[in-house]
């Protein structure tokens, strides 16, 4: 089995996991940064985590891996390839998670809900409300990464590589900007004042 200390190892080398003091996308400040894309370009890791992942769900007798596009897809596939079975994605079309581009599934049909990083639970939880829609049957959801400390509710049981309890707060309550310390926005690489 893969333990969560190598999966958060194989992010720090890849550079998907930084620590220091982050606004995210959602404007809260985090002393975690992840960017699963940074381990996922590299095939061998992501084909180590999706076999630690086919390995809880083997007695499932999953037939599809489903994943919210675009974060999904990678790991999604990998799961699909470990477990011997199709891999397909939900996008969201003004605003709502869908199947589309021809991608069916049956009725009663056994999928298996893949996301790279669950953070609240949001993408995965429209995923499995997609495929319940579309009739199929959620056996189950899986991330590489769970940053909701095990909070998240998804609805139907769920695993995760490793799990972080990492809090995103305001910055009017963060810690290090009481500090003064510069809070980074990755992607870019200037500093942003923690007046902003
Ligand atoms: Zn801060």
């Amino acid at each position: 089995m893969l333990g969560a200390g190598e999966v958060l190892e194989s992010f720090r080398r890849t550079g998907a996991l930084l620590e220091g003091h982050f606004v995210l996308t959602s404007g809260l400040h985090s002393t975690v940064y992840l960017q699963c894309a940074l381990v996922l370009q590299h095939p061998p890791e992501a084909e180590r985590f999706g076999r630690a992942i086919a390995e809880h769900f083997r007695v499932e007798r999953v037939e599809t891996v489903a994943a919210p596009a675009i974060g999904g897809i990678v790991i999604g596939w990998e799961v699909a390839r470990a477990l011997g079975v199709r891999s397909l994605w939900t996008e969201r079309v003004e605003g709502r998670m869908t199947l589309r581009r021809g991608f069916q599934v049956r009725a009663g049909e056994s999928v298996l809900v893949v996301e790279d990083v669950v953070t609240t639970g949001g993408s995965t939880r429209e995923t499995v409300d997609a495929l319940r829609e579309a009739g199929a049957r959620v056996v189950g959801a899986a991330s590489i990464i769970d940053r909701s400390g095990g909070r998240a509710d998804v609805g139907v049981p769920r695993v995760a590589l490793a799990t972080l309890e990492v809090p995103a707060v305001a910055p009017a309550v963060c810690t290090q900007c009481a500090q003064g310390v510069p809070a980074v926005k990755p992607g870019s690489r200037k500093t942003v004042s923690s007046q902003q």
